[in-house]
């Protein structure tokens, strides 16, 4: 399992290329950081297409598990969904969510809990003996799958039947194959399914993590070469530039770096290899069609695919003749040898939308 992940295939590269043609270039450049900047360019690129997509979404339901490895940036590309389609158009899930809440809340209301456990669970394991072991997974060895479906299912009764995006399941080997009648557990029988995975260089997580900054006040999150924030001074002293929040309610409160960030990527792998292992899993599965998202383009086929302002840039910081002199670059990164751009979310996102029209024929 060492080899997995580590290397960035493009093995399909028509699906890169659903980035450009068939959508087409734009004459003018958006600024897709901005909420405005990408209803503009949404609109251009793809606005019949959401149209449709909208339309379609008043009228069916579908179900979506979306596979990532961790810090790939799936409540992004969620977040960007919901300010294309609307809030109302799709629930979303996470299981991990899910079960954290259960384990919190489990003494206070054991028995909602149980009471509809007793209904709905069915499982391999006892009952009393599936809750132990989720309420500490530390230390007991049993895999209580079926109850956290159980949960998953007790989740999902209590919201209004839509769309729904599953994040953090399948989790573990095992529950790959659950995944294949899952609509069946959650009373979705004839909703379609569909695996929504996103490809991303690992080289993206790590620079993403090591050059994170929190501001320790409103909790915004900002990267000093990504995504620094508007206000910057240089310190003497120390021959760095100090970076602050600029949500106006936090007083230019200087950005910190959370304890391990440093170290990047490296103590999520093992995390990481098991989600990349899912992944491969799910390509395997036969009968669930997959929405694949890539992240990134190899540096010499940018040109003919994507524009420049669809790149991620970096920025650098100068300190001259006592003023701050900021540059910005397209971020190239390195994977396996190649060079890559890393895009930004929304032109990742249209191979999403395009897809999904495809798989549901939505025309
Ligand atoms: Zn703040």
């Amino acid at each position: 399992m060492d080899d997995i992940g580590f290397k960035y295939h493009i093995e399909n590269l028509s699906l890169v290329s659903t980035i450009a043609p068939p959508f087409k270039r734009t004459s003018e450049t958006y600024d897709l950081n901005t909420v405005k900047g990408r209803r503009e360019y949404f609109k251009v690129k793809a606005g019949k297409l959401i149209d449709k997509i909208s339309q379609f979404l008043e009228n069916h339901t579908f179900i979506a598990y979306w596979l990532a490895p961790k810090n790939a940036g799936k409540s992004t590309y969620i977040g960007l969904l919901r300010e294309l389609l609307g809030q109302h158009t799709f629930n979303y899930i996470a299981v991990g969510d899910i079960v954290r809440e259960f384990q919190k809340e489990y003494k206070q209301k054991a028995q909602e809990y149980d009471s509809y456990f007793l209904k709905h669970y069915r499982g391999y394991l006892k009952l009393n003996e599936a809750v132990e072991a989720l309420l500490h997974p530390d230390v007991s060895k049993l895999k209580p799958t079926e109850l956290i479906l159980t949960l998953v299912k007790k989740k999902i009764d209590t919201l209004p039947r839509k769309t729904l995006f599953i994040d953090g399941f399948p989790r573990t080997e095992d529950q790959v194959s659950y995944s294949l009648y899952f609509r069946e557990l959650i009373n979705y029988r004839n909703d379609p399914d569909v695996f929504v995975m996103i490809y991303l260089p690992l080289s993206v997580i790590d620079e993403r993590i090591k050059y994170r900054r929190v501001c320790p006040k409103c909790g915004k999150s900002f990267s000093t070469v990504l995504l620094p924030s508007e206000h910057v001074k240089y310190d003497a002293a120390g021959d760095e530039f100090v970076f602050m929040c600029d949500n106006p309610a936090c007083n230019k409160e200087v950005l910190i770096k959370k304890q391990g960030d440093d170290k990047g990527i490296e103590p999520l792998m093992p995390r990481i290899k098991k989600d990349l292992y899912l992944m491969q899993l799910a390509e395997k599965l036969y009968g669930v069609p997959k929405i694949k998202m890539y992240n990134a383009i190899e540096v010499k086929d940018a040109d003919n695919l994507v524009q420049d302002y669809e790149i991620t840039e970096r920025y650098s910081f100068e300190y001259k003749n006592g003023k701050i002199i900021k540059r910005t670059s397209p971020w190239v990164v390195k994977d396996n040898g190649k060079n890559y751009y890393s895009l930004l979310a929304a032109p990742v996102l249209l191979q999403f939308l395009r897809q999904l029209s495809e798989i549901f024929e939505i025309t």
